[in-house]
């Protein structure tokens, strides 16, 4: 689905609705985060839907190493040969070196996620692993986005604002599955980061919000924001 002009929403139920965004701004394709599939089929379709080829694909992004964004990303990698990135701090989990951090073992709202408490915390499910090419660290322009560290859900969490489309890309930041709330509680590792980062996120202009779990907050982005920090 188009949610602006060359903003392409992609999702799966699998993986709690977990969503992806492939942007076009005319000079090739950037990809946000890649499903919780491993043959990265829905990317693919899209990808060939849109009239192009999957070598058009030249980078990708991980918002973070969490099993459900991570799913497509080597069979991604194997296929277009684009470069990989993510912040440091994630690097070692999304190369299969490191198990993502324990979360907590309390079953907290919404219960829905608390199976994914445990499964991460079990490592139940693994991603197939892919090594990091390069390296973001925030404030970094990436293809046609800003990059913003967003620490809190996890210490090297990475948000990004496309501006002439007033889209904001919040990653688990910000859910709409099952309802819109500043990230699932069960998965915050560090609270105080977390409201730090959503004040960054909350300064930008943003109709859009395009959230990491969920559909997007298609309309008033910025103000639904500063509506979770009252
Ligand atoms: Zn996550
Ligand atoms: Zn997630």
């Amino acid at each position: 689905m188009e949610i602006a002009p060359g903003v392409y929403s992609l999702s799966q139920s699998k993986g709690f609705d977990v969503h992806a965004f492939l942007l076009d701004d005319g000079t090739g394709l950037t990809l946000i985060d890649t499903l919780f599939d491993a043959d990265a089929k829905i990317i693919l379709n899209q990808i060939s839907a849109m009239g192009q080829t999957v070598t058009d694909l030249k980078r990708i992004v991980l918002t973070h190493g969490h099993r459900s964004h991570l799913g497509g990303l080597a069979e991604l990698k194997r296929q277009s040969g684009a470069p990989i990135y993510s912040h440091e701090w994630e690097a070692d989990i999304i190369a299969g070196e490191r198990k993502a951090q324990c979360v907590s073992w309390r079953p907290q709202d919404p219960l829905k996620t608390y199976h994914f408490q445990v499964g991460n915390n079990l490592n139940l499910s693994k991603h197939p692993p892919c090594e990091i090419d390069h390296y973001l660290r925030g404030g970094e322009q990436f293809g046609p986005v800003q990059v913003l560290h967003t620490p809190g859900h996890s210490p090297g969490h990475l948000a990004f604002y496309w501006p002439e489309r007033r889209v904001l890309f919040t990653g688990d930041a910000v859910v709409t599955s099952p309802k819109f709330m500043a990230g699932w509680p069960g998965f915050v590792l560090n609270a105080r980061q977390h409201e730090e980062s959503l004040r960054q996120l909350a300064e930008f202009e943003a109709d859009i919000l395009a959230v990491g779990h969920g559909e997007p907050v298609m309309a008033d982005g910025t103000q639904r924001l500063r509506s979770l920090l009252e």
